[in-house]
């Protein structure tokens, strides 16, 4: 069974007066029966451990360099992202790939680096609206993802993030049924290099997740979570989000 997973992305946003909603978070959450994540910046990681307590909710990263350590002004390590308590990293975000000129080839070794540090790396893949409209998108898709996940991956320390870029912070989304046959794909591509073991992978959907489509979302087949960057900054907006995640979790009777 793969765990279903409310991921959250703060992106540059967040200070400490934000740890307000981490509290909210934590204490709403701890009944949960989806695994619940938030990524803030890196400069808050340590400090919103601390204010979840003992609490399940888990943290993670945004971004990681592929090396350890050494001399990379400004980067950040997998192994310093684990000694702040982080237990994922987010690579290949969209922004990244655009703002930073990451390719695939650096995807996959900034989730090497997160494999080496022992975080989970959350790897994020999508077409533009261009691609998508010239029919290319599964075709892009399964070539991120072909060149993005690196060899040795598994669901135990891998998860894969739909996010058609078109659809990232613009209240777009995709219809149930382009969200459906990308999930398929990718099942299908992952299960084609990696054997049954290719199952294991959680795949989230991300792009404009809101209280409002999350159930519709959620219902779909293969898809495991989300992947949310605007809705996520209040626990107001978020929790309904998990909350929709812990409904499609929840055992039929
Ligand atoms: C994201 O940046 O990963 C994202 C999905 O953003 P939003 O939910 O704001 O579209």
């Amino acid at each position: 069974m793969r765990r279903k997973l409310a991921a959250g992305n703060w992106k540059m946003n967040g200070t400490r007066a934000s740890l307000d909603e981490v509290r909210t978070l934590a204490a709403a959450t701890s009944g949960a029966r989806c695994e619940v994540l938030i990524c803030p910046p890196a400069t808050l990681l340590s400090r919103a451990n601390e204010a979840a307590g003992t609490a399940p909710l888990r943290f993670g990263g945004q971004d990681c360099h592929a090396d350890p350590s050494g001399a990379r002004t400004g980067d950040i390590s997998a192994e310093q992202l684990a000694d702040a308590g982080a237990r994922y990293v987010i690579v290949g975000h969209s922004e990244r790939r655009t703002d930073h000129g990451e390719t695939d080839a650096m995807v996959a070794a900034k989730a090497l680096a997160a494999r080496r540090a022992g975080l989970k790396a959350i790897i994020c893949l999508g077409e533009t609206l261009v691609e998508r409209e010239a029919g290319q998108a599964l075709a892009v898709i399964g070539r991120q993802l072909a060149g993005s996940v690196p060899d040795g991956a598994a669901g135990a320390d891998t998860v894969i993030a739909y996010e058609p870029v078109w659809a990232i912070g613009t209240g777009l989304t995709p219809t149930p049924d382009q969200i459906t046959e990308v999930h398929a794909a990718l099942r299908a591509a992952l299960l084609d290099r990696f054997g049954s073991g290719g199952w294991d992978f959680r795949l989230l959907y991300g792009g404009s997740v809101k209280p409002g489509n999350a159930a519709e979302i959620f219902a779909l087949p293969e898809v495991d979570g989300a992947l949310v960057g605007g809705a996520s900054l209040k626990a107001a907006d978020f929790l309904p989000i998990v909350a929709a995640l812990s409904a499609a979790a929840a055992p039929v009777n």
